[in-house]
């Protein structure tokens, strides 16, 4: 269908506004209002709305994203090459809990089917994870979780998969430097997500720096399990503190063929236990919802990132725990989430995360302008300004009321800011180590992203990428671009996916395809 030339200001204030229509406009297109393009101007670009002199404020969101490099005449395109990107915002003198969101009505009556675990996490799968304490095991555990699946798997239709916890830490790192704890505390908390009904099992190599007990100290694993009357099996030191491991350097391991089938016995005896679990009727208030975005364009802010806030507020309006995260797309609106802090404690976190991140990039000889992507700005994204102020709309107008470091485990409900890089890989595995049951993606430019250990929803800002990724996406919010839809319509059309999809009724599209992507760790220490 030919759509009449279309664009979107978001804000009264704008003196910019974006192109909707699919594949942009040529020049001399004219709006409905009179305004004729000087140029042509791409799909999910910016259009003057006025005459910028060199020095001019451009602004999205209301929100200063730059200043004109030059003079641009109404209707001109505006992109990064044209605008200077402001310096950003100090941590001094911020807002501090400053706005008090008006308070939103409790939404009562959604429940969805989970399983519920010994320390009062809900599951939205029930998967068998084996924990890895080094790479040098990776390997040999992908060999068994293959044999797992093939030949034990079959015998325990209540258990949805059997993944492997791998990744590259564990030897060859400063492991007593402060920042360690980060990675180390990450690979504990996946291993206790509530998709893993308490089932913690490691593979350690044996010489490797980061020791079992060092991972999962007595009294980290929560739930007593079952006592195992054959806990004599090769290599394995039975159920104790810390859990059930298999060493594959231990002495009673002759060949492969025999770690293997260490790892296969042990593996039957969690399979056991999780193939009891059942799936209750649970409030909605026990989602763990983390919301990310990923190969963004300027729809990511316009469409997509505003319907997941939407149902942000619909899940904190349900009792549930929302988290949000990726510093270096929030640090430019640093005032939008310390004014937004629902007590001055967590408005010092906010501000402790930000100054951390800040030093982190200052060593590496970065700062925020790293993360706009070539994809980013021929979405339309000029630079990191902009991107943030339709990044951090995912995070509705709740009042934000906790704040994790990098790999800590959440433990209270509503909106948490939980620091974390934006890259996707590592944005999603600190929030699964954070506790989340369910994982809410955006993208504009696309990506097949997915997570092997919960659930990972995929929303599309454009319909055009809905269409072409048809079996990818599994929502389309390109139709608020349109007005087909409204920001409310697709809100509520993900938070009902919400609790189908947590419930297990329905499968994500990356689910049907066994789509997933390897966990990365966050390590900001030192390397040896
Ligand atoms: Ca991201």
């Amino acid at each position: 269908m030919e759509q009449s030339p279309l664009y979107i200001r978001v804000h009264p204030q704008d003196n910019v506004a974006i192109v909707v229509n699919d594949g942009g406009l040529p020049e001399g297109a004219t709006f409905a209002d009179g305004l004729t393009l000087r140029e042509r101007v791409p799909q999910g670009h910016k259009v003057a709305l006025a005459d910028f002199a060199e020095g001019d404020e451009v602004i999205r969101y209301n929100v200063v994203i730059g200043y004109a490099l030059k003079n641009l005449p109404k209707g001109s395109w505006i992109n990064e090459h044209v605008i200077r990107m402001p310096s950003p915002p100090g941590l001094e003198g911020l807002p501090i809990a400053t706005v008090k969101p008006p308070a939103m009505p409790p939404l009562e009556g959604f429940t969805f089917e989970g399983y519920r675990n010994a320390d009062g996490s809900v599951g939205t799968r029930n998967i068998l994870a084996i924990t890895t304490t080094v790479q040098c095991v990776a390997d040999v555990v992908q060999h068994a979780v293959t044999r797992i699946k093939a030949e034990l798997l079959p015998r325990f239709p209540n258990v949805d998969d059997v993944v492997s916890l791998g990744h590259t830490y564990g030897c060859g790192v400063a492991i007593d430097a402060p920042d360690a704890m980060v990675p180390i505390r990450t690979v504990r908390n996946i291993s206790l997500n509530p998709n893993f009904g308490g089932e913690v099992m490691m593979v350690s190599l044996g010489c490797e720096k980061l020791q079992p007990e060092r991972l999962m100290p007595p009294g980290t694993i929560p739930i007593v399990t079952t006592a195992v009357d054959d806990v004599a099996d090769i290599g394995d030191n039975g159920a104790d503190d810390n859990g059930d491991v298999v060493v594959l350097q231990d002495e009673a391991h002759v060949g492969f063929q025999s770690m293997i089938d260490s790892i296969m016995r042990m593996a039957e005896r969690h399979l056991e236990r999780l193939n009891n679990r059942r799936r209750e009727t649970c409030p909605a208030s026990e989602l763990v919802v983390g919301v990310q975005c990923g190969g963004s364009d300027a729809f990511s802010g316009l469409t997509a990132n505003p319907a997941v806030g939407f149902a942000t507020d619909l899940l904190v309006r349900a009792g549930a725990t929302v988290m949000f995260s990726e510093v270096t797309e929030v640090r430019d609106g640093v005032d939008q989430l310390t004014s937004r802090a629902a007590n001055p404690e967590v408005a010092q976190a906010i501000i402790r995360e930000m100054a951390w991140y800040d030093d982190y990039l200052k060593r590496g000889s970065a700062d925020r302008s790293a993360n706009t992507t070539p994809g980013n700005k021929k979405g339309g994204l000029s630079n990191i300004v902009e991107k943030a102020m339709g990044s951090i709309i995912k995070s509705g107008n709740s009042p934000i009321s906790g704040v994790l470091s990098p790999g800590e485990k959440v433990k209270q409900k509503g909106l948490i800011y939980a620091a974390t890089p934006a890259s996707d890989f590592i944005c999603g595995t600190l929030q699964l180590a954070a506790g989340i049951n369910l994982h809410v993606f955006t993208t504009g430019r696309g990506t097949p992203y997915s997570l092997a250990e919960v659930p990972v929803i995929k929303v599309a800002t454009r319909s055009d990428l809905a269409r072409r990724w048809h079996d990818l996406m599994d929502v389309n919010a390109g139709t608020i671009a349109t007005g087909e839809a409204s920001i409310e319509d697709v809100g509520w059309e993900l938070f009902r996916l919400m609790l189908e999809i947590a419930s297990g009724r329905k499968q994500t599209c990356a689910e049907a395809l066994k789509l997933h992507n390897a966990l990365v760790l966050f390590n900001p220490a030192p390397v040896t």
